[in-house]
């Protein structure tokens, strides 16, 4: 299964990755190891100096010379978008893979005085950003022999759960775009378009959100890179329209 999916060293060779919020947690680390794994990789966020931290391990690694693009994506309009995929166009000619990462966690509240400014924000750097990317994205991945598409998600986009507001129903909404997305692609073109709920994992967000909880009790984001190899890879080919799990579900201590 995808949970303990081994890659093999040369799994995305030659391929061009872009993956957003690439500065930390989990991004960062699906950076580094698509790199190690033979790609050319994008590096998307808001964050320049640690961009470029991220940019400098991957060289020292021995990857393939990275590509930062800053971007804000609480700011960010469609013709940043626009201009991003025409450099990219020019530099690269097409995309292999896309992974829609980067979020924030807004505030954990009820609904009904959910601050409507913070609900604003979160959809747009959640939601609307990758919506706009891709669309400006989707004719250069058109160029790529089989490119995959993946939309971060969380088990509060899977299920409401009570005070998660806007994070959860942007979620909610991203899972909604990949399904109509991996309908309107199958059949006309070589994309796949997936989600992936990466589960509880050691990252800032993470502690935000859970600011009691040891940290040392998580899984690491370099040990939920399993499925994020495996959907990026040519092994997922023909899996489309799919909401994928990083990490096994909790087994009852009790049971
Ligand atoms: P982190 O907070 O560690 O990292 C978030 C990344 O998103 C950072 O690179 C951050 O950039 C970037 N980002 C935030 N706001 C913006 C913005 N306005 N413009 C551009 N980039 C931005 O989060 P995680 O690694 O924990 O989360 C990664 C994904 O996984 C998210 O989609 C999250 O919802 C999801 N997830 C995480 C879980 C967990 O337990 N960690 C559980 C379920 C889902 P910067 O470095 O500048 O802050």
């Amino acid at each position: 299964c995808e949970f303990g999916y081994k890659a093999p060293e040369n799994l995305l060779k030659d391929r061009i990755i872009l993956v957003t919020g690439a500065s930390d947690g989990i991004g960062r680390a699906a950076a580094k190891s698509y790199a190690a794994h033979g790609a050319t990789v994008i590096l998307v966020g808001r964050t320049i100096k640690k961009l470029e931290e991220v940019y400098d391990e991957i060289e020292e690694a021995g990857g393939a010379q990275p590509a930062i693009f800053p971007l804000n994506f609480e700011t960010a309009t469609y013709k940043d978008y626009g201009e991003m995929a025409e450099l990219l166009q020019k530099e690269f000619g097409r995309i292999d893979g896309v992974l829609h990462n980067a979020s924030i966690l807004g505030s954990l509240t009820p609904v009904e005085a959910y601050n409507p400014q913070m609900w604003e924000q979160v959809m747009q750097v959640n939601f609307n950003s990758a919506l706009l990317m891709t669309q400006s994205l989707l004719s250069l991945m058109y160029e790529s022999e089989d490119a995959s598409l993946i939309f971060t998600s969380s088990s509060v986009g899977r299920k409401g759960r009570a005070f998660w507001g806007a994070y959860g129903v942007s979620k909610f909404a991203t899972e909604g775009l990949m399904e109509t997305l991996a309908d309107e692609l199958e059949n006309i073109s070589g994309i796949r378009v997936n989600s992936l709920n990466p589960g509880a994992t050691r990252t800032g967000m993470r502690q935000l959100a859970y600011p009691g909880e040891n940290p040392a009790t998580l899984r690491t984001p370099e040990e939920i890179m399993g499925t994020y190899l495996y959907l990026m890879g040519p092994d997922s080919k023909g899996v489309n329209g799919q909401k994928y799990d990083a990490q096994p579900p909790k087994v009852d201590a009790e049971a």
